[in-house]
């Protein structure tokens, strides 16, 4: 149970080892309420005076000023069952970040859903200007890289209004094959055994060289490979999506797929892609390769429709799962207002529980190595049925779980795992034994005898942190980084959108590096 900063027992906005329970929460929320517009107040009975603020103080945290991203002290409360950050910049003054809309899950991420952190092989930068100037990895970070990026290209056949790496058909850069063997390299000397590596780009599968990439990638002990894809090519080649089956097992396409309906797609892929889309997966079915649909998500736009998607995912053979990932305000945000669009986790979870019934509340839970930026749900697709997993595990089983990671990968243990789940003769302890071993940061999975990959079904959330959300409590746990194109390093992914693509760099970081040696 955490204990809050208070003064007093009788004060709500100051006491000191108070407990917090729901109870208390609900007494001063109605306190909260009672408020008059004298400034008298009650609380728990007693004449409160008029200087009580309208919030609980959760945490202190530091973050960026989202206009000049220099370092700020922060402010954590709950208010009105939200939690928000408040932040002031010395130039550029006060903000106020919605960081979740539920306080109870927000705080089970914190206090409950956490584990000892996992640690690279290697780290690449010194601990010299201070988080999250340093990147990466310096020594200071929390998490490996469960999911490592390595951008092949800035080319790409769309032109989406919305992408952080500002991509295009505008753009023509193609990395050689051997400047991606080097950010390949660079991967596989920090994790040894990355778990898993997504090939991504600008659109990878227009580069000229993309199955020697391929290739090269299958050559290092990399467990799982995910190729980053907007399907056009997929939709359109079928001797192209023949040879792709050929690198099956530990193989996916990761398919952006943002919305059923023509509207959402003209405003965020400026083209309606619906039939692409369905071409796509008729091919991906046909031959049968393990596929992830992943769908970017505006508040206006296509939050309305992701209990849709979610049904519709469970239609597909090749479909193994569904990814959102709420809109990062990084790289080319046209027609994106921070104000109307932004989405936070919390409001994502709530909209697919609103709108499907296949997902329930305590199957969608917070991931334990980043529980901040990830959630997930895990599921069997069995005869037309989703039969979701990780409700049935208790949050303890997860936190004293096996390794600290996302990845799905063939593990003989695996099937026995399964097995044993789904018979009666054995305790609730080898139960929970066995479900611990499906469950980390994403299941580990073998398709036992009469169990295939078609079987498995996840829900997972994925919300990058950007200027505004930024907590340096959180950034340090991030578990999905990108390669750099030096060779050298691996970078969280929502530092390098903000601090390390293209110019940034010099252009944004060196400022500020540079100010923070000043200020030693
Ligand atoms: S985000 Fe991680 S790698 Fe980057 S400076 Fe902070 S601790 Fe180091
Ligand atoms: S979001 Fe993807 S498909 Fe769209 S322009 Fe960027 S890289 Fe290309
Ligand atoms: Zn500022």
């Amino acid at each position: 149970m955490t204990q809050l900063s208070a003064k007093s027992e009788d004060d709500p906005a100051c006491s000191m080892g108070v407990e917090v329970t729901e109870e208390r929460i609900s007494e001063v929320r109605a306190y909260l309420r009672s408020k008059s517009k004298t400034g008298t107040k009650r609380y728990r009975g007693k004449i409160m005076s008029a200087q009580v603020r309208p919030y609980l103080f959760y945490d202190a945290a530091v973050s960026i000023c989202s206009t000049c991203y220099r370092r700020v002290d922060a402010k954590i409360v709950f208010e009105e069952d939200k939690v928000f950050m408040l932040k002031r910049c010395a130039e550029h003054g006060f903000e106020r970040v919605l960081i979740a809309d539920d306080v109870e899950y927000y705080r089970r991420c914190r206090e409950v859903f956490i584990k000892p952190p996992e640690m690279p092989a290697k780290y690449n930068t010194p601990i010299k200007y201070g988080c999250p100037y340093d990147c990466g990895l310096c020594p200071d970070h929390e998490q490996h890289s469960c999911l490592s990026l390595v951008e092949i290209c800035d080319a790409c056949n769309l032109s989406c209004p919305v992408c952080y790496a500002e991509s295009g058909t505008h753009r023509t850069e193609y990395k050689s094959l051997e400047h991606v063997e080097r950010m390949l390299d660079a991967i596989v000397a920090n994790e040894l055994k990355p778990d898993i590596v997504q090939v991504s780009g600008g659109e990878p599968t227009i580069h000229p060289q993309f199955f020697e990439i391929l290739d090269a990638a299958k050559r290092r002990p990399i467990q799982h490979l995910m190729v980053n894809t907007n399907g056009i090519r997929i939709a359109q080649d079928d001797a192209f999506v023949e040879r792709l089956a050929g690198y099956m097992p530990r193989f996916e396409l990761y398919l952006q797929f943002d919305s059923l309906r023509r509207e959402p797609l003209m405003q965020m892929r400026g083209a309606d892609l619906r039939r692409v889309r369905e071409k796509a997966l008729e091919a991906l079915n046909r031959y049968k390769i393990s596929t992830t649909l992943v769908v970017t998500v505006e508040r206006g736009v296509n939050d309305d429709e992701l209990g849709a998607l979610v049904d519709f995912a469970l239609t597909q053979s090749c479909v193994r799962g569904i990814t959102f990932q709420p809109v990062q305000q990084a790289g080319r945000t046209l027609g994106y207002d921070k104000a109307l669009h932004r989405l936070t986790l919390t409001e994502v979870r709530r909209k697919i529980l609103e709108q499907t019934a296949n997902i329930r509340a305590e199957d969608l839970i917070p991931v334990p190595c980043h529980p901040d930026s990830l959630a997930m749900a895990y599921a069997l697709k069995i005869d037309g049925k989703i039969l979701p997993l990780t409700g049935l595990i208790p949050p303890e089983v997860l936190i004293d779980g096996g390794r600290n990671t996302i990845i799905y990968e063939q593990d003989p243990a695996i099937r026995d795992h399964i097995f044993k789940l789904f018979s009666t003769n054995h305790s609730p302890e080898g139960q929970a034994s066995s479900l611990r071993e499906l469950l980390c940061c994403m299941p580990k999975v073998l398709a036992p005898q009469g169990l295939t990959y078609e079987n498995l079904f996840r829900v997972l959330i994925v919300q990058f942190i950007d200027a505004q959300s930024f907590d340096l409590r959180s950034i340090k746990k991030t578990c999905v980084h990108i390669a750099h194109p030096d060779g050298q390093r691996l970078i969280p992914f929502d530092t390098y959108n903000m601090f390390y693509r293209d110019g940034l760099e010099e252009t944004r970081l060196g400022p500020l590096r540079e100010r923070a040696m000043a200020s030693v």
